[in-house]
């Protein structure tokens, strides 16, 4: 048996796929998903529809999940109850960017960070946006409150949080 020159084969340039050097076979695939939240979650994106934020607490070693989960990493227990929390946290770290979420370069920068939600455990971080501050003012540990979308605009996302701004003196 005579061994073949090349056994891992030939690469196909773009040009030999458009010129028709090989079979090429086109189609617009109609590619639809659906999957399931699972409970903790369902629950918390129904919440955020009605403009709140809810967490599940675990008994066994006393701490607020957010966002909330059946079952607790810490000590492998099964969570025991849902607690709302409130819709104002603190800065827990921030990036200045200046791409926008398409990789897009853009002069004005975006906020783009973790906030921690008052009311959860320590370090029960969610990603977002800040906004209605500077690069000059955002800062670690800056307190910050939930920009709503309007109750007819929300569905049951994550972006039904506009973003995050500063919290105003007095204000809770
Ligand atoms: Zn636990």
């Amino acid at each position: 048996m005579t061994k073949p020159e090349n056994p891992r084969g030939v690469e196909l340039s773009s040009k030999q796929m458009k010129e028709g050097d090989v079979i090429v076979n086109k189609w617009d695939p109609r590619v639809k998903y659906a999957w399931a939240t699972g409970e903790a979650i369902s629950r918390f994106l129904e919440e955020m529809k009605n403009g709140k934020l809810i967490a599940r607490k675990c008994d066994s070693c006393d701490r607020i999940l957010f966002p909330p989960r059946m079952f607790c990493e810490e000590c492998f227990k099964p969570t025991t109850e849902w607690v709302y929390i409130k819709d104002t946290g603190k800065i827990e770290t921030y990036s200045i960017s200046y791409l926008d979420k398409d990789a897009r370069r853009i002069t004005d920068p975006i906020f783009v960070g973790v906030v921690s939600i008052d009311g959860a455990s320590e370090k029960m971080g969610i990603m977002h946006y800040f906004d209605e501050t500077t690069k000059e003012d955002i800062h670690i540990g800056m307190p910050v409150k939930a920009v709503w979308k309007p109750p007819e605009e929300r569905e049951g996302a994550i972006t039904d949080i506009k973003y995050f701004r500063p919290l105003k003196e007095g204000e809770e």
